[in-house]
């Protein structure tokens, strides 16, 4: 099947090709149409006669010209076969998708064959284009790496409250105490722990516990900027990670989140429950060895706010030792 001359003579080679479920379409120079077998028919809805002779450009015109003429033309001058794959462009010529377990294809995704016919004189004039429905692939791909993705964002999260989990949490503060090492710029870390939560619990139960826990973080992201790494770092303990930000700065950060925790109205199973924090922050010195240090200083903090009566924030030992951004 070297020609279009012998096609159009093999007439058993004609019903294989009509009958075929991939769409076949024969092209000469001008990309007017010489062959539409019925998957073709079927799913672009204009049969054979329709198209004949019309300029497979004129009758779609969602195909990217300059492209797929490219394709072609390499195609016919080399003589060998060319490929487009859904994952480079979903389709060439877009026909609804009727595969039934998708749902969420609209169109179908096309896999495509360009295939230079040769006559006789070894000239190829016409083209072969060979049109695979792929949809149920590409929907079967699309949906494993939105899956993975999924999954690679929940390992990085605390299940309770979305919040960075720790380990996560550590090494991007591990990240940016070497970034921010080697730029000399402030970075800060505001530790908060809830007060007296065990008695929280104990009063209204664990349920009503987590859901404290719950509103605590909500607050906490939305008062973070997206810059900012907001995590779990315990039971109801959290951090969030302020970079470019000074010990007066993450100082302000903390009492607007410390206030607005104060005033939540948490309800619970017809219950209004609220919660006070305690809070510390230290920032980055260029003294600072590493950043578990930073991280012992912003506790040492806290727990001095605790010491101190809670529902209050402390400045990590500032003035004896000169932050970043007065250096
Ligand atoms: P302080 O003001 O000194 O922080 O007192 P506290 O009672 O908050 O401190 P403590 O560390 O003694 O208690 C923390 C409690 O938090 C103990 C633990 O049962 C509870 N807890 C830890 N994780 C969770 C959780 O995921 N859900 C609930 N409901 N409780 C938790
Ligand atoms: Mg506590
Ligand atoms: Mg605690």
């Amino acid at each position: 099947m070297s020609t279009l001359f012998d096609i159009s003579e093999l007439h058993w080679l004609l019903d294989v090709v009509q009958s075929i479920d991939v769409g076949v379409v024969v092209l000469d120079r001008d990309y007017r149409v010489q062959v539409w077998n019925s998957f073709m028919e079927n799913h672009s809805g204009k049969p054979a006669s329709h198209v004949s002779q019309q300029s497979l450009l004129d009758l779609f015109p969602e195909i990217d010209r300059p492209w797929f003429t490219h394709k072609v033309e390499t195609a016919r001058m080399l003589g060998t076969r060319a490929f487009t794959i859904w994952e480079q462009r979903p389709y060439l010529v877009r026909f609804k998708s009727y595969q039934p377990i998708t749902g969420q294809a609209d169109e179908m995704y096309q896999n495509v064959t360009i295939l230079p016919l040769r006559t006789v004189s070894n000239q190829s004039d016409h083209v072969c284009l060979i049109i695979y429905d792929v949809t149920n692939v590409a929907i079967n791909k699309l949906q494993l790496e939105t899956a993975n993705t999924q999954l690679q964002e929940l390992a990085l999260r605390d299940g309770l409250t979305g919040l960075l989990n720790r380990r996560h949490w550590e090494s991007c503060l591990e990240h940016e105490f070497a970034r921010h090492t080697r730029y000399s710029s402030p970075a800060s870390l505001v530790m908060f722990d809830i007060d007296h939560f065990k008695c929280l619990n104990d009063t209204h139960g664990h349920r009503a516990g987590d859901e404290v826990i719950r509103r605590v973080a909500g607050m906490t992201r939305q008062m973070a900027r997206e810059t900012d790494y907001a995590g779990r770092y315990g039971g109801e303990e959290f951090v969030v990670l302020l970079p470019d930000t000074d010990l007066q700065g993450a100082g302000q950060f903390a009492e607007r989140l410390r206030t607005g925790i104060a005033q939540l109205n948490i309800e619970h199973e017809g219950q209004t429950l609220s919660c006070t924090i305690s809070v510390g922050v230290a920032c980055l010195h260029s003294d600072m060895p590493g950043y578990n240090m930073l991280i012992e200083e912003a506790d040492r903090a806290l727990y001095q706010s605790k010491a101190g009566g809670r529902n209050r924030t402390t400045l990590g030992i500032a003035g004896e030792r000169v932050p970043r951004t007065q250096a």
